[in-house]
């Protein structure tokens, strides 16, 4: 739509935590996502509205123009490397690392190592800085089970306080990457709506600086 900003959030900590920089840029949802089964929020802004999708789904959305803007984790960025989309604020909400995780004190193994994860890319890519062999065993959650259950010897997770690891017998091995939610921006629509993008984004910018100096 020519005039319409559509964000695209994902329900839980992502959509807490940008709600406040929203407010920030002036944007207030009219119903609150975990109360509403609306899959599109109307805003306080009549030309602004936000769509509600899965948080792997957001740069699928924003790269083919269902969205104009999204926020979407570097840890779902990292797995759609080849997505054309613009990445012009880490809003520093919603920190974890990405990491190796294995069986508390268990020997290192020699040879090939199982690792289970949904985040394939960027194991993929780890494993082969390492110079380590791997098989990648593709899994959509409760990666924790894997290693003590013998599916795997390592899972690649995000962690944040290292509690879920602790609480199933495992512990964080090697760092991966520092991860953060991104503001993503489809391409066509910041040349389209460059003017109304350029101002979002500052407004934005200008929130998590605010936020910094708390
Ligand atoms: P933890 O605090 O390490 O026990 O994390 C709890 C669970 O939430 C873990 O299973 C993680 O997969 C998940 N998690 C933690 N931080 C994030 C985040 N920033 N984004 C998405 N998932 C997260």
């Amino acid at each position: 739509m020519p005039n319409t900003l559509t964000l695209a959030l994902s329900k839980g900590r992502i959509f807490k935590e940008t709600l406040p920089l929203l407010k920030a840029a002036g944007i207030e949802p009219i119903d609150d996502p975990d109360t509403s089964r609306k899959l599109i929020l109307e805003t306080n802004q009549a030309d602004v509205r936000l769509i509600i999708v899965r948080a792997s789904d957001v740069p699928t959305y924003v790269e083919y123009g269902g969205a104009d803007i999204g926020v979407a984790g570097k840890d779902v960025l990292l797995e759609h490397p080849n997505a054309e989309l613009y990445e012009p604020v880490d809003l520093e909400i919603a920190q974890c690392k990405l990491m190796t995780a294995g069986k508390v004190g268990e020997a290192v193994k020699s040879g090939r190592l199982k690792v289970a994860t949904k985040f394939i890319q960027s194991t993929r890519r780890f494993y082969a800085e390492q110079g380590q062999q791997v098989d990648i065993i593709k899994l959509y959650g409760s990666m924790e089970l894997a290693p003590l259950v013998g599916l795997a010897d390592r899972i690649v997770d995000v962690v944040d306080t290292g509690n879920t690891l602790r609480a199933n017998g495992l512990e964080p091995l090697e760092h991966i990457a520092d991860i953060s939610s991104r503001l993503v921006v489809n391409k066509a629509s910041m040349k389209m709506k460059h003017a109304r993008i350029q101002q979002f984004i500052e407004r934005i910018r200008a929130a998590v600086a605010e936020k910094n100096n708390d």
